[in-house]
């Protein structure tokens, strides 16, 4: 089955199958370079453990420091009613960095980001783009949630980005795909309509990443009918990291 066959099938969507069949596209992983704050630990420790070890045990306690850092913040006044904060999951070292709005009840209840119906579907897109869950890393704008699922507020964004930020520099991802008009219009700080950002390469923060947009399984949960724009999203993000992975 295409990957295409797959996506819709996941999704619900009827599919018109042809009579010949393409193999599903491989994902190559190509491990990301060391980050500096790493390699500046290596330096000064000279662990036994040799280079690529202490790199790792650097990178290790970086991300444990912005981790303890996170989960005690109060920076704004979403620490209040949060249950937990959702830092975010995955590979450290993934090609692909997912971001989201703010996490929902579920989210705020299991610490982990896309969960429940809109992260099974979250879960079939990656599949279809050739990166399974498990290969890139999720996060989202805000990393506490926001009282009944309302949308973040100017000055949240500006108090929790800077934690997405240190986590792009330190996972160093060949692209960023946000999802839904909030995480998109705050990540690019615009109010341009979704509609009007998907389809292009956007950049994100100090190593201008690029960053595409697509719609928020949330919200195609609510609108089916808009699944299939999705596969073109997909389809989008697909041919820019083949275009980054070759250097071209
Ligand atoms: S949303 Fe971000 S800035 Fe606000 S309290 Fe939570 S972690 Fe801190």
């Amino acid at each position: 089955m295409s990957a295409r066959e797959q996506y819709l099938e996941a999704l619900g969507v009827d599919v018109w199958k042809p009579r010949t069949r393409r193999a599903p596209p491989v994902a190559a992983q190509a491990p990301a370079a060391p980050d500096e704050v790493a390699a500046a630990s290596l330096a000064a420790a000279g662990s036994a453990a040799g280079p690529a070890g202490a790199i790792e045990a650097a990178d290790d306690a970086a991300w444990e420091a912005l981790r303890a850092q996170v989960s005690v913040c109060t920076r704004c006044e979403l620490s209040q009613t949060r249950t937990q904060t959702v830092f975010g999951v995955g590979n450290r070292r993934a090609e692909v960095l997912v971001i989201g709005e703010a996490p929902g009840a579920d989210e705020d209840r299991q610490g982990e980001p896309f969960v429940g119906r809109a992260g099974q579907l979250l879960n079939s897109m990656l599949r279809a783009m050739g990166y399974p869950r498990d290969t890139v890393y999720i996060a989202n704008v805000l990393k506490c949630r926001p009282p009944a699922n309302r949308e973040p507020r100017p000055a949240e964004v500006a108090c929790c980005l800077p934690y997405l930020q240190q986590q792009v520099d330190m996972i160093q991802p060949r692209l960023i795909v946000a999802v839904g008009r909030v995480a998109a219009q705050n990540l690019l700080a615009t109010e341009t309509p979704l509609a009007r950002l998907r389809g292009h390469v956007h950049r994100f923060g100090t190593r201008a990443t690029p960053l595409i947009v697509t719609y928020h399984p949330a919200y195609l949960l609510r609108s089916p009918t808009e699944k299939r724009k999705t596969w073109v999203d997909l389809k989008f993000i697909r041919a820019e990291l083949a275009r980054a992975r070759s250097g071209a």
